[in-house]
């Protein structure tokens, strides 16, 4: 809770409690210091340990960011790397470390693997510096670090050769390969850290979550980081990181809220996006409601009626939204906008945020043909319905950034399970969802949905490989903070 050390920010308080640096000019990214005035006030503190871990994190950026000499020094020693047995080490020539993101995956994947980046950055003193991958990146965030930029210069002679094409475990340079050859990985000028979700069973890339391989990898100066899945989890499993974790949170289910919030303010194009739909749909309600739908049907097949009938009946047994009243006779539609006392109805706007429009379009005919109930008239929106998922198009990853953004102002949420879209959109917006579990059978599970636990994404492939023991483990079962997730039970997440 919030002890003396704590605050609870003031919506009102533009750096959101020290959240946020004040050493950014307003223009060139108009939602960083706006956003918290369109969600709820948030209820979790800010612990000023982490206000100055970040502070301190921002400096050692602007320092060791591309274009200072000492970048230029450290792809220098990365080129030619020094003599092996010299004893000067990279820290003690006063050099810089860095984590470098590599991109994997849709919007959500992504997000949540750079919130783990930056916080495995923080814990051990690198810099964070992201791939661009393709130019999906490309107007989509602003830079989160005053001064600098976090975006790894393009140089068509890097000395870590086709780094964006890393995604391989067995690569001569991963760490697992490095560890499975019995070398020592301290003495490596690069290494490639492989943390797909395609890694269990691999239990040399799982030995990135032991304290002793942490010890070796200080000495490392670049590493190359690959992840589908927020591991942030996992890294409160690491012995060395937990006094420094406990101090930045001293409240443990808040990390993606904070980190999140800190990081990830819309691009400017992609804040007119927001304001557009937000005052076409949102602005004029007296409460909204977001409700983010997706569907898997690689894994959990489910007809469309059967979705449609799930998420009604998940709205109205849980109050989101009314139960229909009596059909309102055509010529009285008019007058729909009152309820029986007089009183001017309710509104309420529901943003649906789907590649499918099917659902909205369902939702919308049944309110619009039966009125208002209970003194609510409901409104359903559905800003874009794409069709299918093209996470390496750029118009694309700013229309889903702006609808997690979108999301994030809701008063309430009902989310998918296991959707990392959906884990953006809650946990910006610092709610527990009301989350759609998974279907079996193609049938919609009975409760249809169930209020999370924890605002906190779920690590869907933790290490299964328990340091200590030196044996299989679960993961979900060492620490009582660190449970198996509600929506998807292989997982873990903070609680
Ligand atoms: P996950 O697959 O649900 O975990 O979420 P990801 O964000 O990682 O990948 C899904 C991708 O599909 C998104 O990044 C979008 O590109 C697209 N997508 C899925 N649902 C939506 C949606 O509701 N709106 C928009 N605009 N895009 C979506």
């Amino acid at each position: 809770g919030a002890g003396p050390m704590a605050t609870v920010p003031d919506p009102r308080d533009r750096l959101l409690g020290g959240l946020l640096s004040p050493d950014f000019d307003d223009s060139s990214c108009l939602s960083r210091y706006r956003a918290a005035l369109y969600r709820r006030p948030s209820l979790h503190a800010i612990s000023s340990y982490l206000v100055s871990a970040l502070r301190r994190y921002e400096s050692l950026h602007r320092r060791c960011g591309p274009g200072t000499p000492a970048y230029a020094r450290a792809v220098e020693r990365l080129r030619t790397p020094p003599n092996a047995s010299s004893t000067t080490t990279n820290s003690s020539a006063g050099g810089c470390s860095y984590v470098v993101w590599n991109p994997t995956e849709g919007l959500g994947n992504r997000i949540l693997s750079i919130t783990s980046a930056f916080l495995y950055a923080l814990l051990t003193d690198r810099v964070l510096l992201l791939h661009r991958g393709g130019n999906d990146l490309d107007d989509l965030l602003c830079e989160p670090f005053p001064g600098s930029t976090w975006i790894l210069p393009a140089d068509k002679d890097f000395p870590i050769r086709d780094i964006e094409r890393l995604t391989d475990r067995n690569h001569h340079e991963s760490l697992g390969s490095v560890l499975r050859r019995g070398e020592d990985p301290g003495v490596a000028p690069w290494l490639y850290l492989h943390l797909r979700h395609d890694y269990s069973g691999a239990y040399h890339d799982q030995l990135f979550f032991c304290d002793d391989v942490q010890a070796q990898l200080r000495r490392v100066p670049w590493l190359v980081f690959l992840s589908d899945n927020y591991i942030v989890p996992g890294l409160f499993l690491i012995p060395r990181y937990v006094g420094e974790l406990a101090r930045m949170f001293p409240r443990r289910d808040v990390v993606f809220h904070h980190l999140g919030r800190y990081l990830f303010s819309p691009s400017n194009t992609v804040w007119d996006m927001v304001m557009r739909y937000h005052g076409s749909y949102f602005a004029k309600a007296d409460e909204r409601v977001g409700i983010q739908v997706r569907k898997f049907p690689w894994w959990a097949p489910i007809s469309t009626d059967e979705l449609y009938g799930q998420i009604l009946n998940c709205s109205q047994r849980e109050d989101i939204l009314p139960g229909v009243g009596v059909r309102v006779p055509a010529d009285d539609k008019t007058t729909g906008a009152a309820n029986s006392s007089g009183q001017p109805a309710k509104q309420k706007a529901v943003l649906v945020a789907s590649l499918h429009g099917e659902y909205s379009e369902k939702l919308r005919g049944l309110y619009h043909e039966h009125g208002p109930s209970g003194g609510e008239v409901v409104s359903v929106y559905q800003p874009t319905q794409l069709g299918w998922q093209q996470s390496g198009e750029q118009q694309h990853n700013q229309m889903a950034l702006a609808e997690m953004v979108l999301l994030s102002f809701s008063d309430a949420v009902v989310t998918t399970a296991v959707s990392t879209f959906g884990y953006v959109g809650q946990g910006l917006a610092g709610l527990r969802p009301w989350v759609l579990m998974s279907p079996a059978d193609g049938k919609a599970p009975e409760p249809p949905c169930r209020r999370a636990a924890t605002i906190e994404p779920c690590f869907h492939a933790p290490p299964n490989y328990n340091c200590r023991a030196k044996a299989n483990g679960d993961a979900g079962r060492i620490v009582r903070h660190i449970r198996h997730c509600e929506d998807f039970p292989q997982g873990v997440q903070l609680m």
